[in-house]
């Protein structure tokens, strides 16, 4: 038991971490991945205040979750995918297993993709997914695709190759956003098709994931496939996992929050870019973490009012 989930470690949970840590707060972060939120995948940091020097996004994140851990927050790689905030134990459920805590912050970003190619829509959980460490066993020794241009795309290529006999890897763009080190790894893994410039078009099936069309620079292909692991990102909120929560949201499915960054469901906060402010910056992120964090632990502790941290 947790005295507080933060779901996403970017500079909004790390931030959040770092400050609930260091009230003594049993804190847990679940982060699907480093290089997969908007910092992490971000080439070049220059206007971060106290970072002169010009960082990646993933170097600073890091400086950021190891301060976190510094002061005892527990950091873990897990993808959430659902939650049951109803009761005073707040429940959430990962890959790996469920989770519990007296209080959760949201800050799971917007890196959300808009657009889903036909077909696409019903057959998430039937043959498509976002999680190789959920999914990729169902794919033993059969041939998939993964679809995307970033880090987390190319490591879990690597990570399925352990389970199926071959990835169709479609990277929609000519700049592959990823390290020397893993673009290598992928490249000349024998498992991999590496298909450059080719976009997801189409999928089709009935009760399963049948096939799936793409649209490559000499036409289309379409592929009889079981499995496909999608990984693009878009401006779209990461919210998908609260459907049935409760949490309030707006027309666009930002999460509403108050001046403490508390949701319309008690003991539940969000902050960054899951909020949809109009200034989308590391630092903005950081600082509502920080408000967030201190909004927790009055709640937890049942404070009246917050209690700034100057120790
Ligand atoms: C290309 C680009 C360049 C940018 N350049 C700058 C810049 O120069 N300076 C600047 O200040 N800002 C910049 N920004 C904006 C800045 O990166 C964001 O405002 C900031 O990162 C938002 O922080 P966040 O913590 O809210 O979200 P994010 O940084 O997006 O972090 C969200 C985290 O949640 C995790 N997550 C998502 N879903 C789940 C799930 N279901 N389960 C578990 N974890 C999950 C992700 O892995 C991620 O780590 C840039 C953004 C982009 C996209």
């Amino acid at each position: 038991m947790y005295d507080v989930i933060i779901v996403g470690g970017g500079p909004a949970g790390a931030t959040a971490a770092l400050y609930t840590a260091r009230a003594n707060l049993k804190t847990l972060v679940l982060d699907k991945s480093l290089t997969s939120g908007a910092l992490g995948v971000t080439a070049k940091i220059a206007n971060y205040p106290g970072f002169p020097e010009v960082l990646t996004g993933a170097q600073l994140l890091k400086i950021m979750q190891d301060q976190a851990a510094s002061f005892g927050a527990e950091f873990k790689t897990e993808q959430v995918f659902t939650v049951d905030l109803s009761g005073e134990v707040k429940k959430v459920y990962a890959a790996q297993g469920e989770y519990q805590a007296k209080a959760v912050i949201l800050c799971t970003g917007a890196m959300g993709r808009k657009n889903r190619v036909p077909g696409e829509e019903p057959l998430w959980g039937k043959g498509i997914s976002n999680c190789g460490t959920c999914d990729g066993a169902f794919f033993k020794d059969q041939e998939i695709a993964v679809v995307g241009d970033n880090e987390e795309a190319l490591e879990e290529t690597l990570f399925l190759t352990r389970y199926v006999s071959k990835v169709h890897l479609a990277l929609p763009s000519k700049k592959v956003k990823a390290s020397p080190e893993t673009i290598q790894q992928v490249q000349s893994h024998p498992k991999v098709r590496w298909l450059m410039e080719w976009r997801l078009k189409q999928v089709e099936g009935k009760e399963h994931l049948e096939s799936v069309t793409f649209l490559g620079p000499h036409g289309e292909e379409t592929l009889q496939l079981p499995g496909l692991f999608i990984y693009l990102q878009g401006g779209q909120p990461i919210t998908e996992f609260l459907k049935e929560s409760g949490v309030a949201m707006d027309a666009n499915n930002f999460i509403k929050v108050n001046h403490e960054m508390a949701t319309n469901v008690q003991g539940v906060f969000a902050c960054g870019d899951v909020i949809g402010h109009e200034v989308k910056q590391a630092v903005v992120a950081a600082g509502e973490g920080c408000i967030a964090a201190l909004a927790v632990d009055k709640f937890i502790n049942k404070r009246s009012r917050v209690i700034q941290d100057y120790k």
